[in-house]
This record gives structure tokens, sequence and C-alpha cells, in this order.
């Protein structure tokens, strides 16, 4: 098969991964810069080009698209999926994923265990809020971070009031979420492939650091799920449509809760913990997709 990787740059340990692992199983891969990447459009010809060339026999894509690149990588996406192009994940469960607020809406929707989370687009009687969720404390959270920046925790309603009228201030979008204490600084990423955990690491925070991240100096180590937190790790990439994801759960006294669900999980953090071969999986599951043309989603 002929697999394209899109992705800004061939020189990241995900990218490279996978172009190693598809090459392993016989494959040719190449890597395109999806921002390097034009399409034409008329009536029934979907055509892309890559510098200057048409790009021709791809049998399968697999997108890592950045998360500033959302709107002009999908588009690519989707390109591919009109010419019948299996993608390991949607272009429409890939925008879906990126949206904080719509995810939270669909995962409630499922019944999927979140932590209870408020959003408002008023700073008005943010009293009122912090009581929905049955703060302080409460965290709050910034809509456009990643990476755990823009993610406060407010031990008081004086400061949630604060951070709250701050953020507002700024324009900045934001979501009010009960802080779940027992998950003590750290979290769960479960790597899900076609419908399985492939593989789960907890991450824990720095000390005396409620974030888990580990670009905030998070370490991580490989970690056997409970079968409640398999099923809602599943549960959470199915609903989000999404066959290929980095479900990010806490550990609560309730039982596991979804914190996010990603569209383009890193490879490295989960093959150094455990010591696994990941992007195996993926190649494994595209050549799976391809064949039997599973249909990941809707062209949207
Ligand atoms: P980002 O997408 O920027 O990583 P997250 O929502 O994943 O932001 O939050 C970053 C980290 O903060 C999480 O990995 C987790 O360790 C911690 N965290 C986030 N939300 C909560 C919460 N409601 N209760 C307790 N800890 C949380
Ligand atoms: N309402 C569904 C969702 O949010 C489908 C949306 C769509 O197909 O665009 O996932």
């Amino acid at each position: 098969m002929r697999i394209a990787i899109l992705s800004r740059n061939s020189k990241l340990y995900s990218t490279r991964r996978l172009v190693e692992a598809a090459e392993q199983r016989g494959h040719e891969a190449i890597v395109l810069d999806h921002l390097k990447c034009s399409v034409t459009s008329e009536i029934g010809n979907p055509q892309i080009f890559y510098n200057g060339k048409e790009v021709k026999d791809i049998n399968a894509i697999i997108p890592r698209i950045g998360n500033s690149v959302t709107m002009y990588g999908t588009a690519i996406v989707r390109q591919f999926e009109m010419q019948k192009v299996f993608s390991a994940n949607s272009s429409l469960a890939i925008v879906r994923a990126r949206d904080k607020l719509r995810s939270i809406q669909i995962l409630s929707r499922h019944h999927i265990g979140i932590p209870k989370t408020v959003f408002a687009n008023h700073a008005k009687d943010i009293n009122n809020l912090i009581s929905l969720i049955d703060g302080p404390p409460v965290v709050i959270k910034l809509l456009e971070g990643t990476q755990g920046i823009g993610v406060v925790l407010a031990e008081t309603r004086k400061a949630a009031k604060s951070v709250v009228e701050a953020f507002h201030g700024l324009k900045a979008d934001i979501l009010v979420q009960e802080f779940i204490k027992e998950a003590d600084g750290a979290d769960i990423r479960a790597f899900v492939v076609n419908g399985k955990v492939v593989g789960a690491m907890k991450r824990q925070g720095a000390e005396g650091e409620f974030r888990s991240n580990l670009h905030r100096g998070g370490t991580s180590s490989a970690v056997k799920l409970s079968s409640a937190e398999r099923k809602a790790a599943v549960a959470a990439a199915k609903a989000m449509g999404l066959s290929v994801a980095g479900v990010d759960l806490l550990q609560s006294s309730r039982g596991p809760l979804i914190l996010e669900v990603n569209s383009s999980p890193g490879l490295e953090g989960i093959e150094t913990a455990l010591k696994k071969d990941i992007a195996t999986r993926i190649i494994q599951f595209v050549e799976k997709g391809t064949e039997k043309r599973i249909k990941v989603d809707k062209v949207g």
C-alpha cells in the first residue's frame, strides 16, 4: 500500500515511527505536510496537489493535524475522503474532538462519565456558576489551551471570581469544572485503536502540581486499567467517532471521568513508558480499514 502521513514535520517522533512501522510491514510511506497541499474542486473531481504535483495513488492517510491548523488540515483530510481514500481518523471526528464544548456535550449525551462542567459566556453571577458544580475548589480552563497551559485551580470563591473575571476581561472563552481532588495530580492516557485500548499510562504531576501534563514536568509509567476504565476509554473514542484516540481520564471516587479525547495522540510518551510498539497497531488498523473499506465516519 501507499500510505501518506499528514504531518508538518517528518522528523517528529510520531511521524518517524509511523513511517518506520509502515515500511516494516512492506508499505510505501510518504509524509505530506498538509499546509503544503493545495486542492482543486470542480464537479466530481476533487484533486490534491503537493508542491505543484498531483498526489495520486494513495491508499490510506494517517492525519497528524496540529491544533493550530485544524481547519486547513481537516480540509485536506476531507479532500482525501472525497477521493475515497481511507483515513485513520475522519475529518469530521477530528473537528469534533478539537471543540472542547462540543466534546463535553457529546460525551455527556452518550452517558460517559465526565467531571461536572459549566460554561457560560458572561462573567455575571460567577457565584452561581461555582455553586452549580459544588465548588470551590474549581478548575477553570481556557477553551483554547493545550498542554496544561490555561488550566487553573481556584481553591476559594474569591480566587475563582478573580480568575474568571480576568479571563473574561481578555475575552477568552472558558469552562469551569469541579475539581477531582482524589485524582491526586495524576491522570491516565489510554491509547485506543479501532475500539481497543492498546496501551495505557499514568501521568503524575510534579510535586505540588495538580496538572499531570508531561510538558508541565509530569512523569509517566505503565498502568493496568480497570475494566470500567477500559470501557470508558473505548466508549469515549467511539462517541467521538475516532478510530485512533488518546483518551485522558481522571480516577475519581465515582469511577473514571473523561477529560479529553485527542485525535492526534503522540506516540513518544506512550511507547517509551510502555516499551511497546503502538505505531504498528495503527498501521495494522489502517491495513484492515483500507482492505475492508471500514467507514470511519461520513464526509462532513
Ligand atoms: P490540557 O488539554 O491543556 O492538557 P486538561 O484539561 O487535560 O488540559 O488538564 C490538564 C491536567 O490538569 C490534566 O491532565 C489533569 O491532571 C489536571 N486536571 C484537569 N482537569 C481537572 C479536574 N477537573 N480535576 C482535577 N484535575 C484536573
Ligand atoms: N451531532 C453529531 C456530533 O456532534 C454529528 C455532527 C455532524 O455530523 O456534523 O457528533
